[in-house]
Parts: C-alpha cells; structure tokens; sequence
C-alpha cells in the first residue's frame, strides 16, 4: 500500500467513515484509512473486490468503467451511490471520484459512511406509516358502515342523498328512494329473542345488496328500516326494483324464522325538493303499503 503525505494520513485515520483509493487499471488498492483497515484489515496488494466485496470479480456496483467511459469530465464527475455489504451486513453510503494521484495514476477514491442505523429508521418510519395509512383507511371505512349489517350507515346515506340530489339538479336526471321497513319485526324479537333479530336484519341487508344496482346505494336508515337510493332511475323503474326486492325478501328462507316480509315506500324526487320532503312522501307510501296489508309496494305521486 502507497504511503500518503502523514498529515493526510493522519487526517483520513482520525475521520469516522472508510475511506479507500483504488487504482482504476489494477483495482489494487492504493491506500485504506483506520476505520476501513478495522473492517477488512490489511489489503496487502489485493484488489478492492477481494479484500472489501469479498467478490471474484470486480462488483456490479463499481461505477469505474462508467466513469472512465464519459471520458470528457471522468476527473471531475462524482458518485454517490447506497448499496448493503453481505460482508458485515451494514448499509453504506459510497461517494467516489476518479483523480489523479501523485505518481500520475487515475486513482478511484470512495468515502463509506455507515447509514445502517439512518436505512433501519427509514424501514420503521416507512413501516409506521403504511400502518397510519392502513388504520387511516379502516377509520373512514368505519365511519360510513353499520356495525350489525355492514352496509352504510345513516350518516353515509345522507352525504349520498346531498350529492345525488345536487347531481339530478345540474344534470336534470331522475333520481329516486325506497324505503323498506320489515314486517312485524318486533314479534321476532319478542318470539325468537334480539339475537335472532340481529341475523334476520344481516339476512335482509345481504338479500337487498344482491338484487340492487352499482350505481344504487343501499344503507341502515334506523333499526329495521332501509333506504335504497337509486340514480338515474324514474318512478316506474324505481316501484319495479322495489318490487323486485319485496318478493326477493318474501322468497327467502331465513334462518330460524324462515319467512319475512318487507313493506316498501317509493317516492321520485321533484325539481328542487330537498331530501328532507322526499323522504317524508316515500314513508307515507311506506306507511300506506303497512295499512293495506304489509309486504307490498306503495308509491308517492
Ligand atoms: P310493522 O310491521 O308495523 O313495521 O311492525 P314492527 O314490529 O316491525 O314495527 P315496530 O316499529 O313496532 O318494531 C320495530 C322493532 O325493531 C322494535 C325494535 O326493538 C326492533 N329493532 C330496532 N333495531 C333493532 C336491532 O338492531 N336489532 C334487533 N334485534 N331489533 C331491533
Ligand atoms: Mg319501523
Ligand atoms: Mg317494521
């Protein structure tokens, strides 16, 4: 190994990263500093990719040829590159250049700072915040589910109703809701106990999903009622969806209660009605679908 100028020598021993020059014909290593010489000990004639990579030939890393290739500024350009050692399992930040060295060699030298513990911090801090984005993501998705039968709650069903409401006005297309409240839900409770109650409302909420649209959306309103808000659909189109949906319900086997019916109420929104007024019309057709017998469809007109 060359001896260099002690004052530098003495300089490069006492600065707390590697530092090791390369002679870029050979690959033999010119000079290593303390700390370098600490991790791989004496070169003693070998090439970097020996004695540092423990490699059988030059490392796929080594960013010489490139260098020497841009002939141009190949003396003034510098690199700065991250790569993992197997050898000592560390991360290390390489900064290198081609210079000439005193004897008019082109010499590579490369500064190793040890960023192990900066990648380990990136890992946990890139690791916190996919888990931040994750919960982030299961929050807004509780916000707008209802716990028992995980479809919309009420609160999601408004914000829908708003912006679909705004979207009939400026695109002047018809925009309809179906109410849907079970029949004579209280005698299930009272007969076969709340938990029984519980799964009929599960049952219901999974028999409206499958027969609605992807553009409808269906949500809890309050306890056994439901609320179907379907876009782009008329009164007609909207009282046979809900039909539809009643005699899907009136043809389902559930368990432990086997039959439940549904009443429907169908109400088309009017130019410039607020939610508020077409919702109070759709129970009222609710309200007569339950007066004229249950389990059947009424429409406001
Ligand atoms: P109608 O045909 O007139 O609608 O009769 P109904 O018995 O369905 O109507 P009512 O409003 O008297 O009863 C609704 C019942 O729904 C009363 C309430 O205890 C029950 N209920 C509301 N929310 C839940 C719930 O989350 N789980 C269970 N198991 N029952 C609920
Ligand atoms: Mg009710
Ligand atoms: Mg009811």
């Amino acid at each position: 190994m060359d001896r260099i100028e002690p004052v530098f020598e003495t300089l490069f021993d006492v600065i707390p990263f590697g530092i090791y020059i390369v002679d870029v014909e050979t690959y033999e290593i010119v000079y290593i500093n303390r700390v370098m010489q600490q991790r791989v000990g004496e070169p003693n004639g070998s090439k970097c990719w020996q004695a540092i990579y423990r490699q059988n030939s030059p490392c796929l890393h080594c960013p010489i040829q490139d260098i020497l290739s841009r002939e141009s500024n190949a003396l003034n350009e510098s690199v700065v590159l991250e790569l993992f050692s197997d050898v000592d399992d560390c991360w290390y930040q390489l900064q290198e250049k081609i210079i000439s060295w005193p004897d008019g060699r082109k010499v590579k030298y490369s500064i190793a700072v040890d960023i192990s513990e900066l990648k380990g911090m990136q890992n946990e801090l890139s690791e916190a915040h996919a888990e931040l984005s994750l919960a982030h993501r299961e929050l807004e998705r509780t916000a707008v589910t209802d716990v028992l039968t995980k479809i919309y709650n009420r609160a999601k069903l408004d914000q829908v109703l708003r912006d679909e409401n705004q979207r009939k006005n400026r695109y002047s297309t018809p925009l309809s809701l179906i109410l849907l409240d079970i029949d004579r839900f209280k005698s299930v409770n009272d007969t076969h106990g709340h938990m029984v109650g519980d799964s009929v409302l599960m049952e219901t909420a999974d028999i409206m999903r499958k027969h609605i649209r992807n553009t409808d959306t269906l949500g809890r309103w309050g306890g056994e009622e439901f609320l179907i808000i379907c876009p782009n659909t008329d009164l007609e189109n909207a009282k046979i969806v809900a039909e539809k949906l009643r005699s899907a319900l009136d043809d389902h086997i559930f368990d432990v209660v086997e039959s439940c019916t549904g009443s429907f109420g169908v109400a088309l929104f009017g130019a410039e009605e607020d939610s508020e007024s077409v919702l109070r019309r759709a129970d009222e057709a609710l309200y007569r679908a339950k007066e004229r017998g249950r389990n059947r469809v009424e429409v406001s007109f």
